[in-house]
């Protein structure tokens, strides 16, 4: 589903490269974790992959279903089926989290040449998820964000998640400070959503969030390449181990 061969990309303000030469399959229906330690490029790969011009692709591709992203747009990107959620989520004082949902959706769905939902159709999609998720509805009347507990932020990413049917998903869960009732809900929002057109990426600094999301793989970040692939053992050898012994073995 998504294949990236031999990325670089850099800083566009200062040039700096960032990644460098970074290999990574990620099929329909994995859900890939990608660790590592603070400052080796993970939340840059994200960005990248949502398509933030602060960034610039130097060399290498980046597929998607067999057809590069590179020269698409972040909001062509979404249309593609690619939904990256975000570290630090905006705030919409004034639009209730219900009405922000059907803008997102029908925005996406103009996109790919769709029809509007019906106003019924969506509010029947809302219930649905927000059962599947177990999201109060009384939320959805409040402003997007505004005042949100950091678990009430999780579970509204989530929903917006199952509603846009992305066929990649990126968590960046990396530098977030969740409490580990919102890294409940996220996990077992990639849990319930998991299907197999789907792929997932959860990056995370963390192994404990691995303890609620089983990867199919691992993949190990340092310095902006991916020095080390595995299945969740290599996530419970990094709980054990810390990075140094696989950071040394690939030095
Ligand atoms: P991680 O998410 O793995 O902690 P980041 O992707 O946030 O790592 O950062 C990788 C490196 O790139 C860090 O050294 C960071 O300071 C630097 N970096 C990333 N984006 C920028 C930017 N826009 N301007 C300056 N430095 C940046
Ligand atoms: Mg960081
Ligand atoms: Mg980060």
């Amino acid at each position: 589903m998504l294949e990236i061969r031999n990325l670089h990309a850099r800083i566009a303000e200062d040039g700096t490269e960032i990644i460098r030469g970074l290999n990574l399959t990620v099929r329909a229906g994995e859900v890939a974790a990608i660790m590592g330690p603070n400052g080796s490029g993970k939340s840059t790969l994200s960005y990248i992959l949502s398509g933030r011009d602060d960034y610039e692709v130097t060399e290498g591709e980046i597929l998607l279903n067999g057809e590069s992203i590179l020269e698409l747009n972040p909001a062509e990107r979404a249309s593609k089926g690619i939904f990256l959620a975000f570290q630090y989520p905006v705030e919409i004082p004034g639009v209730a989290t219900m009405q922000f949902l059907k803008v997102a959706m029908n925005e996406q769905r103009k996109a790919r040449g769709e029809e509007e939902l019906t106003t019924p159709d969506f509010i029947r999609r809302v219930k649905e998820a927000a059962a599947k998720l177990q999201i109060d509805q009384a939320m959805l009347r409040r402003p997007l964000n505004v005042g949100f507990s950091g678990g009430e932020k999780k579970r509204a990413e989530i929903l917006q998640m199952a509603l846009l049917e992305p066929s990649l998903c990126v968590l960046d869960e990396t530098d977030s400070g969740l409490d580990i009732d919102a890294l409940k809900i996220v996990a077992d929002g990639v849990n319930a959503l998991k299907s197999p057109d789907r792929a997932t990426i959860v990056i995370t600094h963390y192994q404990r969030l691995l303890d609620y999301i089983i990867p199919d793989t691992v993949h190990v970040l340092y310095k902006g390449q991916i020095i080390r692939s595995g299945d969740k053992a290599l996530a419970h050898e990094l709980e054990a181990n810390g990075y140094a012994d696989i950071i040394g073995q690939a030095a």
